[in-house]
């Protein structure tokens, strides 16, 4: 990060970019207002760290930023959403948030490769997508995957991403969040 930026006109903007795209769908049942609540909702409860439960929360992101529409995948789009989330979110948060966001269409396709009964945990949506992000990994893939140091946090993030697409499910709001937001966006303008 270059610059220091002001947390709480972050936090807003976050709020902003859910409440006029957070309808979206993507080919889930869920929305990704609920898909993002659901996912932080689980990242809490299995007591992640704070900066994992921001993850959790923002990781897609950049769903509602990219330009090919909630059909790309149905077109044979890979948005790439994963980078563009991370890449966003660079600019407010330190690598602790944006680094399993970075990974976690990777984790899946690690999951896939290693475990094929994983696939039947998986989405509709997530699995036409898996074919556009390149499929189960390789060895060499496999390899490079888990000698990143955010390996184990984007597998874990991938966890609660999947737990996080069940309909209707009772929730806390987007708004329950600001302050933890707030305060990793503090720690990482300290960093610098
Ligand atoms: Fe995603």
């Amino acid at each position: 990060m270059t610059s220091p930026i002001a947390a709480d006109a972050f936090v807003s903007e976050l709020a902003d970019l859910f409440t006029q795209l957070g309808g979206l769908r993507y080919g889930e049942d869920v929305s990704q207002l609920e898909h993002a609540l659901q996912t932080a909702h689980h990242a809490k409860a299995d007591d992640a760290p704070l900066a994992l439960v921001a993850a959790a929360l923002l990781h897609d992101v950049g769903h509602m930023m990219q330009k090919a529409g909630e059909d790309a995948a149905d077109r044979g789009v890979d948005t790439r959403h994963e980078h563009i989330s991370a890449g966003y979110l660079a600019r407010a948060f330190g690598p602790e948030v944006t680094e399993p966001i970075r990974l976690h269409v990777a984790a899946k396709r690690y999951r896939v490769a290693v475990d094929p009964a994983y696939h039947e945990r998986l989405s509709t949506a997530s699995l036409q997508s898996l074919a556009l992000q390149g499929g189960p990994m390789s060895e060499g893939e496999l390899e490079a995957f888990l000698a990143d140091p955010a390996a184990q946090t984007a597998l874990r993030l991938r966890g609660y991403d999947e737990a996080g697409k069940a309909p209707e499910a009772e929730v806390a709001g987007f708004e329950t969040y600001h302050d933890l937001l707030r305060d990793l966006i503090e720690r990482a303008n300290k960093v610098g």
